[in-house]
């Protein structure tokens, strides 16, 4: 299979430059991609402090430590993941999921990262800031997701405000950058009261697609949010320790409001990623995203014959690809990520290896 083939060169070109040993213990090289593809973590902690925010919950601490990575092995940890496709059309990388990866001890390596899975890998990339974004993203062709809740950052008190995060946007945006405007965590009561003039920033900033994204909470986020003199229990029938709740909150309103102002709203911040590099993707039920990725059956036979299985007789029925063999489950993640449509199973399993 071409995407398999490519990957094992990827990472045979790479395996000569890093401590092969060191990195594979790494969990970028282990950790298996969801639909909405793989995250890069740019630091460990995050000073921020952001009211809502989720990481202290995970035992993060409230510093930064930069990832110990260099960007050679990032992208090698990466590009040996079994589980990983690796190419432009490739498992989508998300960088910054548990920290703000440019905080000034983390930007350059921030930079690195995307740059070298850009340069080796090619993956398509995007990056969640509430920092104004390096212009040197548009060389990289990454998106830039610029997250916010407010207009003053009222609950994010120590990051920089949203409207610098807008404009810093929209100077990417002049560059040929792609920006995306992520209002994440919509928090009742905060996020819906600025809503207008938030997108009337974005829109002046040149901004034109908007995800919309659901607050977690936690006991801890819920007293914190209290602090702040947000209530968010009307919305929350039971808080339990450990485990993040998602709250009910109508979104329809804030959908219908971006679209009235000309906003492309996207179900998910990786549907960002897909559009802003011209993909399509099928994966999940919230697609397809661009399009119905192509499927070239005789290639996915190629693969599972490598890999051992007979009888599988894969095809397409233009959504799915079935298969008639029970797929190991690195297999099939693998597949799903190379595909970007669902892979399903029917009939037993024959794998001779
Ligand atoms: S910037 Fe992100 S990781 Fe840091 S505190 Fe805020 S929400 Fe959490
Ligand atoms: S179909 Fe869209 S929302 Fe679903 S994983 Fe793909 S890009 Fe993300």
């Amino acid at each position: 299979m071409e995407a398999w083939r490519r990957k094992l060169g990827v990472v045979e070109k790479l395996r000569t430059m890093v401590d092969i040993k060191r990195v594979e213990r790494d969990h970028h090289a282990k950790r298996l991609p969801r639909p909405c593809g793989i995250t890069i973590h740019t630091g460990v902690g995050c000073p921020l402090a952001c009211a809502y925010c989720y990481i202290y919950d995970m035992g993060f601490p409230g510093s930064v430590r930069p990832y110990p990575l260099t960007p050679l092995e990032m992208a090698y940890a990466i590009a040996a993941n079994p589980h990983v496709a690796v190419g432009e059309r490739g498992t989508l990388v998300a960088v910054g999921s548990v920290t703000e990866p440019f905080l000034p001890e983390t930007r350059e390596l921030a930079l690195g990262y995307i740059a070298a899975v850009v340069e080796h890998l090619g993956n398509p990339v995007q990056v969640a800031t509430k920092y104004p974004p390096p212009l040197e993203l548009a060389k990289y062709r990454a998106d830039v997701l610029i997250s916010v809740t407010d207009v003053e950052g009222r609950l994010e008190p120590k990051a920089p405000k949203p409207v610098e995060r807008i404009r810093g946007a929209g100077e990417l945006v002049k560059r040929g950058g792609s920006a995306t405007l992520f209002v994440r965590p919509i928090v009742p009561g905060v996020t819906d009261r600025d809503l207008e003039r938030l997108l009337a920033l974005a829109w002046d900033a040149g901004i034109r697609r908007v995800v919309f994204g659901t607050l977690r909470a936690t006991p801890a986020i819920a007293a914190r949010l209290r602090s702040f003199g947000v209530d968010i229990t009307p919305y929350i029938r039971r808080l339990e320790e450990g485990r993040q709740v998602p709250i009910k909150y109508p979104k329809e309103r804030l959908v219908e409001t971006a679209r009235k102002w000309g906003f492309e709203v996207l179900p998910a911040s990786c549907a960002s990623n897909i559009l802003a590099h011209g993909q399509k993707c099928a994966l999940c039920s919230w697609g397809p995203c661009g399009g119905v990725p192509e499927v070239d059956v005789e290639d996915v036979r190629d693969f599972l014959e490598y890999r051992g299985y007979r009888g599988a007789d894969p095809h397409f029925d233009g959504r799915r690809v079935v298969v008639k063999v029970r797929l190991k489950r690195g297999d099939k993640i693998f597949l799903e990520q190379a595909l970007r449509v669902p892979v399903v199973s029917q009939g037993k399993a024959r794998h001779l290896s």
